[in-house]
C-alpha cells in the first residue's frame, strides 16, 4: 500500500520507515523549468541538500529538502542523459555542510527524462547503487507530464507517490 500523500504548498509524503519528507514548492517549481517538454531539451540533473529531524530520540527521522543544485555547462547532456561533471554541485553541498554546522547534507538527486511519465533506467538503478551505497537519499525523475520519486535507503529503492500538483488532500 502506498503512504498517504499529503499536498498543501509543498510536497510531503510518508516515509516507509516512519517520518516524513518535505519538499518546499520554490524547488519544485524552479526544477520543473527543465522538463523536457519540446524536443530540443536535453536531460538536466543536479542533487538535493537538505536536512534529517528527529522529532525525539527514539522518534522517526524525517527529511526536509532545502536547496538543490540545477546544471551547469560544465555538465554533460543530451537528449537521453545527463552527467553531472561540473564541480559546483558537490561544492555547493559542501558549503551548505559546513555554513550549517553539518546540519545540512547531500540528501539525492534529480533529473529529467523525455518521457511523460518516467521511470528509471537500468543506467539509472546502476549508478545510485555504485554511488549511494549506504547513503540515504531522495531520488526524483522529473518526467513531461509527472514525476518519479523514491527513496533510497542505502541498499534499496522504495517508490513514494508521485507528485501531482493537483492531487486532493
Ligand atoms: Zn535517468
Amino acid at each position: 500500500m502506498l503512504p498517504k500523500t499529503v499536498m498543501t504548498d509543498d510536497f510531503v509524503t510518508h516515509l516507509p520507515k516512519g517520518g516524513y519528507l518535505v519538499i518546499p514548492s520554490h524547488i519544485l517549481d524552479t526544477l520543473s523549468k527543465y522538463r523536457q517538454r519540446n524536443s530540443s531539451q536535453p536531460e538536466s540533473g543536479g542533487t538535493f541538500i537538505g536536512c534529517f529531524r528527529q522529532g525525539s530520540d527514539d522518534g522517526p527521522i524525517s527529511i526536509e529538502i532545502v536547496s538543490y543544485t540545477e546544471p551547469s555547462k560544465m555538465d554533460s547532456a543530451s537528449r537521453y542523459g545527463f552527467v553531472r561533471k561540473s564541480k559546483h554541485h558537490i561544492q555547493k553541498v559542501l558549503n551548505a555542510w559546513k555554513r550549517s554546522g553539518r546540519g545540512l547534507t547531500y540528501l539525492g538527486e534529480w533529473h529529467t527524462h523525455p518521457e511523460s511519465k518516467p521511470n528509471p533506467s537500468i543506467v539509472d538503478i546502476a549508478n545510485w547503487k555504485k554511488n549511494l551505497k549506504g547513503k540515504t537519499a531522495i531520488l526524483m525523475i522529473f518526467g513531461m507530464e509527472s514525476d518519479w520519486i523514491a527513496i533510497w535507503d542505502g541498499s534499496e529503492i522504495t517508490e513514494l507517490p508521485p507528485l501531482i500538483p493537483d492531487q486532493p488532500i
